[in-house]
């Protein structure tokens, strides 16, 4: 398996969830965890593009508040 961001070798790759590549450990900016099941992972390229860094932050806000919510 290839890491579509750098091209290296990778045994364990992850999806970016805003430009859909397989990246590699190395390429991963930051991941998130979403719901008890779902993660949202981020690249290193999508991390520098405002919009999708923004949509990711909103998706980890939304996570939190959902949480609260279901603690109310
Ligand atoms: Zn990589
Ligand atoms: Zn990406």
């Amino acid at each position: 398996m290839l890491c579509e961001r750098c091209g290296r070798e990778n045994y364990k790759h992850v999806v970016c969830n805003y430009c859909n590549r397989k990246i590699c450990n190395n390429c991963l900016k930051s991941s998130k965890r979403v719901t008890k099941t779902e993660k949202a992972f981020i690249c290193k390229d999508c991390w520098s593009d405002m919009k999708k860094r923004t949509k990711y932050k909103r998706t980890m806000k939304e996570a939190s508040t959902s949480r609260s919510n279901w603690r109310d």
